[in-house]
Formats: C-alpha cells, sequence, structure tokens
C-alpha cells in the first residue's frame, strides 16, 4: 500500500456499522463510525451500512449530514451502499419521496424480494472478486429495477440486479459483512485506494 493507511469511515446513524467495521479492520484499514460532520474530514471513504433507509435518511437529516456526505462525494470520495445504504445511494426509489443521497443512477425498489421471503443466502457470482461465488445475505433487501447508462451491473439474483457500481460509488441490495467472505470489503479499499492514488 505504502504511505498513510487508509480510513474509511461507517455511518453509524442506525443498523449494521460494526461488522463492517470489523471486516475493513481486517482488510487493514483504518475505521472510524461517523456520527457528526467533523468526523468526515480525514476519510478517505465511506460505508453506509443496512438498516432502516427511511430511519437512516431522517437522522442524517437531523445531523446535518447529508450536504457534508454530498460534498465530499462529488470531490471524488468513493462510498458503498449496503441494502438500506443502496436505497440512500439511489435517485429514484420506486413508490417513495424518502430522503436520499441520490448520487447513483439507479432505481431501487425497497423490500424487493416480497414478505413472504424476508430474508435468505444464496450464492452468487459476483463480476470483479474473482470467480468462487459469494455467499450473500439479503435481509429485507431491494433489488435495482434499471440503470443508466455509467453504470455496470456486477451481480444479478434471478434476473434482478443486486450488486452496482458506478465510478466512484459501489451499492450491493446484500449484506457482506455477515460471511466471513471479505472480497467485496477488499474490493471497495482497492476503489478507495485507487481515489486515494488519483487526488494525490
Ligand atoms: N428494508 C430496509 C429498507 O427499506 C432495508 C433492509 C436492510 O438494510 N437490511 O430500508
Amino acid at each position: 500500500m505504502g504511505g498513510k493507511q487508509i480510513k474509511i469511515g461507517v455511518l453509524a446513524m442506525q443498523g449494521a456499522f460494526l461488522e463492517h467495521c470489523r471486516m475493513l479492520n481486517e482488510c487493514g484499514c483504518e475505521t472510524a463510525e461517523i456520527r457528526k460532520v467533523e468526523h468526515l474530514e480525514d476519510l478517505d471513504g465511506l460505508i453506509i451500512p443496512g438498516g432502516e433507509s427511511t430511519t437512516i435518511g431522517k437522522l442524517l437529516n437531523e445531523f446535518g449530514l447529508f450536504e457534508p456526505i454530498l460534498h465530499r462525494a462529488r470531490a471524488g470520495m468513493p462510498i458503498y451502499g449496503t441494502c438500506a445504504g443502496m436505497i440512500l445511494l439511489a435517485k429514484d426509489i420506486v413508490n417513495s419521496t424518502q430522503p436520499r443521497l441520490g448520487l447513483m443512477k439507479i432505481r431501487v425498489k425497497r423490500n424487493g424480494f416480497g414478505r413472504q421471503v424476508d430474508s435468505f443466502e444464496t450464492d452468487l457470482k459476483v463480476r470483479g472478486i474473482g470467480n468462487q461465488p459469494f455467499r450473500a445475505v439479503f435481509i429485507r433487501a431491494p433489488y435495482v429495477e434499471s440503470v443508466e447508462p455509467g453504470v455496470e451491473v456486477m451481480a444479478e439474483f434471478e434476473e434482478k440486479i443486486v450488486c452496482v457500481r458506478q465510478g466512484n460509488f459501489l451499492a450491493s441490495a446484500f449484506h457482506p459483512e455477515l460471511t466471513g467472505d471479505k472480497r467485496i470489503h477488499e474490493y471497495f479499499v482497492n476503489m478507495v485506494e485507487e481515489a486515494r492514488r488519483k487526488s494525490h
């Protein structure tokens, strides 16, 4: 890696943030739990975890974090959203006007896998992380209904898009922090390293 250790923040408003920190530490990154604007200052990248997207959005508003995160994102800071985090990154959310960052040109459907199948696990082929299937955990997960040009589809499950990348932004409908497989976190850490190299 060389130079200063990569520092990645995990938004800690609500939801599954501790598990992301653990995974990132295992990838050799420094981590920080993000609750205030000041916490954003020295970050190289940010993860928005799963949870309840309406609650996280409300708290982002209350804590005045929307604009500062958008500002850093536009200046090139990579962001990875999992599940509710994916919803918060989306430009369009089916049947919802809830607050969002809207950085990714994707249209998502919340709770897209129906109520009967609240949670499930499956082996996914994810492009860009090697040939071994990735054990993906879905919990009341959204899916991506459509993408605009510039968005790369990295994984699909039963013809539904569940992992996408658009430049410095990455989003997955599933929770890679809940398995022992670090490959998606490593993929994001590589994105962050690359962005940092470009900015120096
Ligand atoms: N169903 C939640 C939402 O719409 C997302 C669930 C999750 O993040 N595990 O915000």
